[in-house]
């Protein structure tokens, strides 16, 4: 321990957490439409994004609220 980080050192390794984040979030989201039949926009968004589906693939298909 105590050894510092120099600050351009710091900045890449933030950059690459940065990027492990984007790689996650980009699993997690969206590309494209998932095989959804009909669902309650209310409920969660079947792709699970955690959003309900009006605010996430159902938004898609029109009439906001
Ligand atoms: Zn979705």
């Amino acid at each position: 321990m105590g050894v510092p980080i120099p600050a351009a050192q710091a900045f890449d390794l933030k950059r690459r957490l940065e990027a492990i984040q984007r790689a996650k979030e980009a699993q997690s989201a969206p590309a494209k439409g998932p095989d959804v039949g009909r669902v309650n926009r209310n409920e969660a968004c079947p792709c699970g994004s955690g959003k309900k589906y009006k605010r996430c693939h159902g938004a898609a298909e029109g009439e906001g609220d």
